[in-house]
């Protein structure tokens, strides 16, 4: 069951294609898999449209998530390869069993990333970061050994994330598969993984996170931010 959601102002936001396209990965991901939020998304949609239709110079955007595919379609790949359809990019995801079931627009996100791979940052942290064609938020998979403890630490800018597998708990509650999770500076927090299995999480971050203490003193400058 999937117990932590968007707020409205965000789903708002998303519906009207005013959100930047890091943070409206996430949120796609998040209304592809959690039943009440697609409804809202869709009421806010038509609503959108409606409000179109009745104003040519309205600024809203219609099918902000049909907006959102075209524009994985137009992320440079260097390869040259097309994504044609849905099948293809589900192709995707089959080499890598920590990708099965994924929502649809991360499939296609990793079918725009064929060389995609997993890079260890420590023995409970594996990072597979992907490219979306956008300059402010770093994009990436993470996947979180069972029973793994993070660092403590902080955000130095907005972290926008949706937990596809497994389940995480930290300071501020226990999340599942499905569920939403937003951080900003000033929220510290120390995310542990489940014993039962790894947690895979799909997030867009706006700032390399700061971890506390005196370690974060040695390995803040080391923390990689590549935005893209
Ligand atoms: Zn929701």
């Amino acid at each position: 069951m999937i117990r932590h959601h968007p707020d409205k102002n965000l789903l708002l936001e998303y519906a009207s294609g005013s959100l930047a396209r890091g943070p409206s990965l996430v949120m796609a991901a998040h209304v592809q898999m959690c039943p009440d939020c697609r409804s809202q998304y869709h009421t806010l949609n038509s609503l959108g449209g409606a409000l179109l239709s009745q104003s040519p110079a309205q600024p809203l955007q219609a099918n902000a998530f049909e907006c959102l595919m075209t524009r994985i379609d137009q992320i440079p790949d260097k390869n040259g390869r097309q994504v044609k359809s849905d099948s293809d990019a589900s192709q995707a995801t089959k080499k890598d069993p920590a990708f099965d079931n994924l929502p649809r627009v991360l499939c296609k996100l990793l079918a725009k990333n064929p060389a995609h791979s997993w890079k260890n940052v420590s023995r409970a942290l594996q990072v597979c970061r992907v490219r979306t064609g956008q300059g402010d938020y770093e994009v990436s998979f993470h996947r979180l050994r069972s029973g793994a403890k993070l660092p403590e630490h902080d955000h130095r800018g907005q972290e926008f994330a949706v937990v596809l597998n497994g389940s995480f708990s930290d300071h501020y509650g226990i999340y599942g598969a499905g569920d939403f999770v937003f951080r900003g500076p000033g929220q510290i927090h120390r995310p542990i993984a489940t014993q039962d299995k790894d947690c895979l999480c799909f997030s867009a971050v706006a700032a390399p996170v700061a971890i506390t203490g005196i370690s974060g003193l040695l390995l803040n400058p080391l923390i990689p931010f590549r935005p893209g």
